[in-house]
């Protein structure tokens, strides 16, 4: 099959689009979409100079996503003195796994002369996710404890290094999945919480100040999409699955997904362009809802620091548990 755009052969196909394009204008079709993302999200705001440029930390695993991401920001703004970029690796401690993911991110910040920094949760908390998967003190699943570690190091150190946004590279699948799983879970407010926190353009969002905002500026290209993308680049992408990998919901909803998109081309950005709209909707809805619209009133833990609305946050309490097996 040939490219609709030139006479050479066609790399993919996309059944959503019925696009065929060849290796070239597939690799710039998915340039384009993450820049027109960052455009119509308003990432970089106008008031950014090369004397008070706005800083951008992109959280690097090693995966796919985000090495794809770390690459296109970097071909886009790498020389754009208004922004400064700095790749942040968290390692949670999985032999095998993470090891080489770390390696990856090392050969690639190298490769583009990107600032790179490795945190890791025995450093930074004294845990690692080997143990805890094994010790599992409130009998739930590894990846309840690792989302909740990994999000405040995330904040902690995105907060040390200055960012102004905190960017990851969930993809198209990844977000539709969250939308579906939302829905599905009936949690409207959570819905919302969304859209502020990671969705929606930053002309519309309602910003929290005690966040770092997020942004995903690769969540219009489908999964396989971005595997190509990094195979045809011959990024140095670790692909192997976490063995502690866990989500049993996020697996069913992944498997639905797939046959949608098989028998209906296109749902997952049909969900997207809907739950965006819904969401844009919702955020507005319960930000004028007196003291729900802006969410529990939050203080610092009295341990660590990180912001909760309790006395000692979640994470310090899993550490406490852990502790005590
Ligand atoms: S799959 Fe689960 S346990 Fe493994 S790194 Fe991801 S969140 Fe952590
Ligand atoms: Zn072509
Ligand atoms: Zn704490």
């Amino acid at each position: 099959m040939e490219c609709d755009k030139c006479s050479r052969d066609a790399v993919m196909h996309a059944g959503y689009s019925g696009a065929h394009l060849c290796e070239d204008h597939f690799c710039a079709s998915v340039d384009k979409r993450v820049r027109r993302r960052i455009r119509e999200d308003s990432m970089l705001p106008s008031d950014a100079t090369p004397e008070d440029p706005e800083t951008w930390v992109i959280g690097l695993s090693g995966g796919k996503d985000s090495v794809v991401l770390t690459h296109i920001l970097d071909e886009t703004f790498g020389k754009d003195p208004r922004i400064e970029m700095i790749a942040l690796t968290i390692h949670e401690g999985i032999e095998g796994y993470r090891d080489k993911s770390v390696d990856a991110c090392v050969e690639l910040a190298d490769d583009l002369d990107m600032r790179h920094e490795l945190v890791t949760y025995e450093d930074e908390i004294g845990v690692k996710m080997d143990d805890v998967a094994e010790k599992d003190p409130m009998d739930m699943a590894p990846c309840a404890y690792c989302g909740v570690f990994r999000r405040d190091l995330l904040e902690r150190f995105a907060d040390e290094y200055g960012a102004d946004k905190l960017l990851t590279g969930h993809n198209l699948d990844d977000e539709a999945e969250t939308a579906l799983m939302n829905f599905l879970e009936g949690d409207v407010k959570q819905v919302a919480k969304h859209f502020d926190a990671s969705i929606g353009g930053f002309d519309d969002r309602n910003e929290q100040d005690d966040f770092i905002p997020r942004a995903k500026p690769l969540r219009d290209v489908p999964e396989k999409e971005v595997a190509l993308y990094a195979h045809l680049k011959d990024l140095p992408a670790h692909i192997t699955e976490c063995p502690h990998a866990s989500e049993a919901f996020r697996g069913e909803i992944q498997e639905l997904m797939l046959k949608l998109e098989e028998n209906h081309p296109g749902t997952r950005h049909s969900i997207m362009a809907g739950y965006e709209e819904l969401a844009h909707l919702a955020a507005e809805r319960y930000r004028g809802d007196g003291d729900d619209g802006e969410g529990p009133d939050l203080n610092e833990c009295e341990r660590c620091g990180s912001m909760t609305a309790r006395d000692v946050c979640r994470k310090c309490k899993l550490v406490e548990a852990i502790e005590a097996v």
